[in-house]
């Protein structure tokens, strides 16, 4: 097993319209952009109550895995679900709650929850026309195996695409649905009537054109030539809007440019500021409405589902505080996936009694506490830097500098350029500090915050969700109370097929996990199938009985084998079936 012919099995099975395989047990799944008739109720049907391995690797027989094992072992079960933005997570995860329903014909989750989010939280970008700006994470709870309920949370939501998208690029669908869907009557209506004059059911939605209406209005509100000329109008619709009262809005906005030398500057990011805190308490207080149509009456066992947007560099515009949160979050994932397929393998050589040597495998912890241990990590240093009214985005890197200078994962720029860089697992990525304060600032923003609190209280709560609430570090303690299975998507491209696929096995780990197996013994068969798969090469027509003795007596015909180059392992019942299970490990990679 190596890279090329991992490439090579993918590449042909694709050519054959077989979009899934295994890798151990990870399931590859490559995007075909093109519907295949392979998720009806009879595939449904064909993968319902089957093992891993019965049948064709499938996205079914994942998620049919995680649900027996749910069954059978009463502990929790999580789908994490990777790859590069246009690979198929976000399709992957529908398909995983359909057939969750489907196996128990209950209503399907997906349908209630995926149009609403995909409104908020989508976008057209360069890379995928439907783009997930955030990170999802879905706990489907059972009680009794039967579906009772689920909980959306949401991550790391891209703030900045509300005030600023790349060329080509698009802000979240909900403003062009918006636009074009309300009648015109009702689009002056929410600058033109008091919110008392809309009926109780529409009242909810009448409450998010407001704050989305508010948003636009607000991008509005300009400058002319460093003076405080702000379209008075504008002010007038958005504190209208958003009930709180326009000589506040006007006050902040005024009092924010009176340091003449930063005065655009100082404005835009304030005005930015309270756009993206409207648009994240939206999006938060709308997945908790969604959460409450499906909550579950108790928190029985759940089967999770990970959707989280990979690894990222910005070879369009530049890499960010965004991107440095992402990269996080997957080094993250990719720490945990080392632990678990290092797990596995070890458990496996344990059970077989083979002899455990320390197989090294490149652990990626160093690179986690460089951006987030405490006290001195990446993150860390941000978080402390933002409380400093004198601390700067250059403060900032100075602190970076002084303190991961001789890390090795860490790169300080040979010029003094406001950057710095660091060596993730899936490569090198260079950060531009410009406005990493704000950025993280924006979460916490006092004078922001103070705009909504002179009002009413109630709003003030709802606030203090979004503050205390960490986004990168989420992830530490989701994944490690369930038993996990691993799905990594792949995009392919019709141009450069070999290496824009090689790129994305390499940045999702499959390769190490390659080499951490290739390290130890990593072609496994059971006595049976392993007798009588060789049995005509020794010129034997009966099947031997299947022994570990016998095995070896075949392999000493077969080819000169040296002692540690196979090991044979033990046999042992297999649960109900009592099938003779052995880790025949044949061959030490060479
Ligand atoms: P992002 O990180 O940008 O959110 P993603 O990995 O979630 O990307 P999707 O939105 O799931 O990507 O997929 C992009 C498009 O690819 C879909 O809109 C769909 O057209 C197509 N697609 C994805 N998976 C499949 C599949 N299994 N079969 C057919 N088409 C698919
Ligand atoms: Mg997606």
């Amino acid at each position: 097993m190596h890279e090329g012919a991992v490439l090579l099995n993918i590449k042909t099975r694709f050519q054959r319209e077989l979009i899934y395989t295994y890798i151990g047990s990870i399931l590859v799944s490559v995007n075909p952009y093109r519907m295949y008739n392979i998720y009806g109720t009879d595939m449904v049907l064909l993968y319902k109550g089957h093992a891993l391995g019965e049948n064709p690797p499938h996205l079914f027989a994942i998620a049919n895995a995680a649900y027996s094992k749910l069954m059978d072992a009463n502990h929790n079960q999580v789908i994490i679900i990777s790859g590069e933005s246009g690979s198929g997570k976000t399709e992957a995860t529908k398909l995983v709650l359909r057939y969750l329903a489907a196996i128990q014909h209950t209503s399907n989750i997906a349908q209630q929850v995926s149009p609403l989010m995909e409104s908020f939280g989508n976008a057209k970008t360069v890379r995928n026309d439907n783009s997930s700006r955030f990170g999802k994470y879905i706990e489907v709870f059972l009680e009794n195996g039967v579906i009772s309920g689920a909980i959306t949370s949401q991550y790391l939501l891209e703030k900045s695409r509300i005030v600023f998208q790349a060329k080509d690029e698009r802000n979240y669908h909900i403003f062009y649905e918006m636009l074009a869907g309300l009648p015109s009557q009702q689009k002056r209506a929410f600058y033109l009537q008091d919110a008392e004059t809309y009926y109780y059911l529409n009242q909810d939605q009448a409450s998010i054109f407001r704050v989305l209406a508010s948003i636009l209005h607000l991008g509005n509100i300009f400058f002319q030539r460093h003076e405080v000329l702000i379209s008075a109008q504008e002010i007038r619709v958005v504190s209208e809007l958003l009930q709180i009262s326009p000589e506040g809005l006007q006050k902040a906005i005024t009092y924010k440019v009176t340091v003449p030398l930063c005065a655009l500057a100082c404005f835009f990011g304030f005005r930015d500021a309270v756009a993206k805190i409207l648009y994240s308490l939206l999006f938060h207080w709308l997945t908790e409405k969604i959460n409450s149509q499906v909550y579950p009456h108790q928190h029985t066992l759940s089967i999770s589902i990970l959707d989280i947007y990979g690894f990222e560099v910005s070879d369009l515009t530049f890499n960010s505080f965004e991107q440095l949160c992402i990269n996080y979050a997957n080094e993250y994932l990719q720490f945990f996936f080392n632990r678990i397929i290092f797990r596995e393998e070890q458990e496996e050589y344990s059970r077989e009694q083979v002899l455990w040597q320390d197989i090294p495998f490149s652990d990626n912890q160093p690179c986690i506490d460089l951006v987030a241990a405490k006290p001195h990590g990446i993150l860390r240093i941000l978080d402390d830097q933002s409380c400093f009214p004198q601390a700067t985005d250059h403060t900032f890197l100075q602190k970076c500098h002084y303190h991961h200078v001789h890390n090795p994962l860490y790169i300080k720029p040979k010029m003094p350029t406001p950057e710095f860089g660091i060596k993730h697992y899936a490569g090198r990525v260079t950060y531009q500090v410009h406005k990493f304060l704000d950025k993280n600032y924006d979460q916490v923003r006092q004078d922001v915050l103070d705009l909504f609190i002179q009002k009413d209280g109630e709003v003030t709560k709802h606030f203090m969700v979004i503050l205390w609430y960490v986004s990168y570090l989420f992830l530490s303690f989701l994944l490690f109370r369930c038993n996990p299975f691993f799905v990594r998507c792949i995009k392919p491209n019709n141009l450069k097929v070999d290496e824009l696929v090689s790129h994305q096995l390499r940045h999702s780990g499959i390769l190490e996990t390659i080499r951490i197996r290739r390290e130890g013994y990593p072609i496994r068969m059971q006595f049976d199938v392993f007798l009588f798969r060789y049995k005509s090469l020794v010129g034997v027509h009966q099947i031997p009985a299947a022994s570990g003795e016998n095995c070896v007596l075949m392999l000493s015909k077969l080819c000169p084998l040296r002692p540690g180059l196979y090991h044979v392992g033990v046999t042992k019942c297999k649960r109900e079936r009592s099938r003779h299970l052995a880790a025949l490990t044949l061959q030490r990679y060479t």
